[in-house]
């Protein structure tokens, strides 16, 4: 759980392209990104065709702040548009960095969208720089724009560029561009760590990081794009397809982080709902992590699908915890000292009539540095809560991540100090049960993927984003690649 900051794990950002017969793809890439905000609150953005051009429109903030009716109006009417809320971790949070990227290059013009984390930015970034290619960003989505640019006007097409562009990229990444000419290209890294999926209506298609999105704008669900695949999206429909992205990298997949805590619980990612994956991991909880306890209750909002399936599997009644207060906006400060320690109740208040006395199986999706979890129990215990048994729908959290966490240092992850036990101690809970890796992967199993797990089990390669060097263990002699 994310309580402004103090317990930073990652939110993805969101993109989102439209292709369709009337002129209103602005005003439906808006309700998209609605849709979509739970993936990135730091900025967002919307560019859409007109006459061969591209017209953006973008700001740092939420949709609804950033695009106020003035706003919107600047987009000209347009048949395609793309969009894409920012979540900063490569790059960091600067209007520079918040999408759509136009790109302008000999020939036309594009705008890019991209949700993931390339590894071999830095590397592509200075074999452009050669090439004579000047950057206003700092992040790794412009370098991916520019190197599509690049590869088009050598190829002919932004197609055939985006091809070999993706087929140089080393990462994790979802794209969605936008051509002159109002064509969309979509495409999805060869491991899908990121999700990504089309819909179509009467008017046209859509594509977008959550299916969420598409059922808000009145699309229906089609399918997932698949891993490496490329589609070209032409007068409101798919005019080609490929898996043509093929640089594969062994024992990865979509990151289950997606199942537990990035996508909105109405969402399907690659054939799975993402409520039925977290009601799912509730259950295998209560089996892994039996305990006697007078009520379950879920930490808002996403410990709350899993709280509902550890109550089903335990029989113990799910009762509801907190208060959650939805009108606090993203960047609201603290005054004092004692103000800041009190921000989770600020946020998140007990609900002392339906706990206070009571044994609590208290569900949530992750411990980052444990900060949080302890002044949540710390309040639900000054609330009259008689014991607390914490239960975590995901395994320890004990890695950072090349794709998707923006945790520099494994110092900061708790799971990666201390034992379970001395956790639980640690925030102040009775006891303390983590789901098990073959749980989580139980619980997802009806998702058409394989995992990326690595933030629990490691991994021989280890990132450190904020140096972008990457780590390799070999020999057992540790030795530092920039790349
Ligand atoms: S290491 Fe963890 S957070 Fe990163 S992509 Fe894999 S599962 Fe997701």
């Amino acid at each position: 759980m994310k309580i402004n900051g103090s317990e930073k794990l990652r939110e993805e950002c969101a993109v989102f392209g439209i292709n369709i017969k009337e002129v209103e793809a602005g005003g439906v890439t808006y309700n998209a990104l609605l849709a979509l905000q739970h993936r990135g609150q730091e900025g967002c953005g919307i560019a859409v065709t007109s006459d061969n051009r591209i017209f953006c429109q973008k700001g740092r903030g939420l949709v609804g702040e950033v695009f106020t009716g003035e706003k919107l109006a600047l987009l000209p009417p347009s048949a395609s548009a793309i969009g894409h809320n920012r979540y900063s971790t490569s790059g960091g949070d600067s209007i520079y960095n918040t999408q759509p990227f136009v790109t302008e290059y000999l020939t036309g013009r594009i705008a890019t969208s991209h949700n993931g984390n390339i590894v071999n930015a830095k590397e592509l970034r200075t074999e452009l720089k050669k090439n004579g290619i000047k950057y206003e960003a700092t992040s790794d989505s412009e370098v991916l724009s520019t190197l599509i640019a690049y590869y088009a006007v050598q190829l002919g097409s932004v197609k055939k560029g985006a091809i070999k562009a993706a087929n140089s990229l080393k990462g994790a990444f979802s794209v969605v561009v936008l051509c002159d000419d109002g064509s969309i290209i979509a495409f999805r890294d060869p491991d899908g760590f990121r999700p990504l999926c089309i819909g179509n209506n009467s008017k046209g298609m859509a594509v977008a990081s959550e299916s969420c999105a598409l059922d808000s704008c009145g699309f229906s669900f089609l399918r997932d794009v698949e891993p490496g695949e490329i589609i070209e999206i032409k007068d409101g429909k798919i005019a080609d397809s490929e898996l043509a992205i093929l640089n594969k990298t062994k024992g990865n997949g979509l990151c289950i982080f997606e199942y537990v805590y990035f996508a909105r619980p109405d969402s399907f990612i690659d054939g799975l709902s993402v409520y039925e994956a977290r009601y799912n991991m509730g259950k295998i909880l209560a089996k892994e992590h039996p305990v006697e306890a007078d009520i379950v209750c879920g930490v808002p909002d996403s410990g709350l699908e899993a709280a509902a399936g550890y109550a089903e599997e335990s029989g113990i009644p799910l009762v509801q915890g907190f208060v959650k207060n939805r009108y606090i906006g993203r960047s609201f400060i603290y005054p004092s000292q004692t103000q800041r320690e009190n921000a989770v109740r600020l946020k998140l208040n007990p609900l002392a009539s339906n706990i206070k006395g009571k044994r609590i199986v208290l569900v949530d999706d992750s411990i980052v540095r444990g900060t949080t979890s302890e002044k949540i129990i710390r309040a639900l215990k000054m609330a009259g809560a008689k014991e607390i048994h914490m239960r975590i729908s995901s395994p320890p959290f004990c890695h950072t991540c090349l794709y998707g966490t923006d945790i520099d240092s494994e110092e900061n992850l708790i799971a990666n100090k201390m034992t379970t036990h001395e956790i639980g101690k640690k925030i102040g809970t009775e006891s303390l049960g983590y789901i098990s890796i073959e749980g989580l992967k139980e619980a997802c199993h009806k998702s058409t993927r394989t995992f990326c797990t690595k933030c629990f089990t490691g991994d021989e390669n280890h990132y450190d984003i904020k140096k972008n060097e990457l780590e390799v263990e070999k020999d057992g002699r540790k030795s530092i690649f920039s790349s």
